[in-house]
């Protein structure tokens, strides 16, 4: 729909969009009845595809009991029980969760706990934020003062939180030729103690990082052991680690989280699409025991509260949703054609003289698109690169992610690929072809 027949206000109002119908597994039908094959999961959320009956099921189900009542008053059993489901399975230390609609909220709640903990403690000098350039937290004032997308934050630049930005962990771009990963690894995250050091440890309350990074950048993975130093470098100084797994958990890379890879556990992490996987909207802040009973042993309430917390709806969906993950082992199917993604991508691009890298994890991947090869130079911005290429492929009835580089040229544009969970090798072959067609 284009902008003078409707009145919403789409992200870009003047671009015609097709009006979404149908859902048929990974497909999404349009108004005009063409499928477009859901290599993106929308934007990493659909992770059970269109149309899974025992989440829609669930959902009704919960709808005849009870839509929703407010937490002011209640506490319900979806909620709960996917708060157990949740911390049953959360990296170690993390033992409470909170409710939310989105990833945005989940990281405000974030930086919020993390500002609290410090107060309860009497540390009331900790104002700062560590951050990284290059990610994307959300669009809610503080998610996005952590988020280091420059063309995001422009706008609105004199009204963010003074957040600091070191750079982020990205071996396509940043490794040097004499560097192994792990040397690499250690000098990336050697930049966070710098930058405590800088603004005085006593100072700052967490370090927040995507732990793949999404769309900013293009499942960009960490360097072996870039976590854990991060780690060791948050304990040394007291500062909180916060984990956004908004688009990295709840499976997208092969690990229910993606830091399990890392062999870390933050103090919060912070979850959303896929944990509903578009059934319903909602997130999750997972904090630390720590958090927990300091918060609740000084002032005894979490000062923060949305209407919508804990919504019975969205947790009967949600905790449907992760039912049906592991009944069906899909786990397992999104490392196999994870990895059958990423051959076929290897196969089909990666002599392609435009594609500079190829990588990711699980069903999270992406093709980095350069101007040449040997030095990376990406394309000019100014192309418009990465929005060609998306409406291209929704031409030939594939939803993908392209994002654009950046204007200083540390990244190029990028196509992510987030297919859901239930896909099989077929789909993966039609990815790869149609993406192809696009590209070219
Ligand atoms: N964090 C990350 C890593 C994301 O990718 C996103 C959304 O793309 C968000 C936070 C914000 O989530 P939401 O759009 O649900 O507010």
């Amino acid at each position: 729909m284009s902008a003078n027949r409707t009145r919403i206000l789409h992200r870009e109002p003047s671009r015609d969009l097709p009006v979404a119908v149908g859902g048929e597994g990974p497909f999404v039908v349009d108004s005009t009845g063409k499928r477009y094959l859901d290599a993106s999961g929308g934007a990493a959320v659909s992770c059970l595809g269109h149309s899974e009956r025992r989440v829609i099921d669930a959902i009704k189900a919960q709808l005849d009991r009870l839509p929703y009542a407010h937490t002011g008053f209640f506490t319900n059993e979806p909620a709960e029980a996917l708060a157990e489901h949740l911390i049953a399975r959360a990296p170690e230390g993390l033992g409470h969760v909170y409710f939310v609609s989105g990833g945005s909220e989940a990281n405000e709640t974030a930086m919020k706990l993390a500002r609290q903990y410090f107060y309860e403690r009497g540390e009331t000098g900790r104002r700062h934020f560590i951050a990284r350039q290059q990610s994307y937290h959300g669009n809610t004032i503080a998610a996005l003062s952590a988020g280091g997308n420059a063309g995001r934050r422009a706008v609105y630049e004199p009204i963010l939180l003074p957040v600091s930005h070191i750079a982020p962990c990205f071996e396509y771009r940043h490794r040097r030729d004499d560097e192994t990963g792990e040397q690499y690894a250690i000098r990336a995250a050697d930049e966070l103690e710098a930058e405590i050091l800088r603004l005085g440890p006593e100072t700052v309350i967490a370090f927040m990082a995507e732990t793949v990074v999404g769309a900013t950048a293009g499942a960009v993975p960490p360097a072996p052991g870039y976590f854990r130093r991060i780690r060791e470098i948050c304990d040394r100084y007291g500062v909180l680690l916060i984990l956004d797994e908004v688009m990295s958990g709840m499976g997208r890379t092969g690990t229910l989280y993606g830091c399990e890879q890392d062999g870390v556990s933050p103090d919060i992490l912070t979850c959303a699409k896929g944990l509903g996987a578009g059934y319903q909207p909602i997130g999750a802040t997972i904090l630390s025991e720590k958090i927990f009973d300091t918060i609740t042993g000084g002032s005894g309430a979490f000062q923060h509260g949305f209407t919508y917390i804990g919504h019975a709806t969205a947790a009967a969906g949600a905790l449907a949703v992760q039912q049906v993950i592991e009944e069906d082992g899909l786990l397992e199917n999104c490392r196999a054609m994870g990895e059958a993604l990423d051959a076929r991508l290897r196969d089909a691009f990666g002599a392609h003289p435009y594609v500079g890298d190829i990588r990711g994890r699980g069903l999270f991947r992406a093709v980095e698109l350069v101007e040449d090869r040997a030095t990376k130079t990406p394309f000019d911005p100014a192309l418009k690169l990465h929005a060609r290429i998306k409406a291209a492929a929704m031409e030939q009835g594939l939803m993908c992610y392209p994002s654009g580089g950046t204007a200083d040229g540390k990244a190029g544009d990028h196509v992510l690929l987030a297919p859901p969970f239930i896909v099989g090798e077929d789909h993966v072959g039609l990815i790869v072809e149609r993406l192809g067609a696009a590209i070219s």
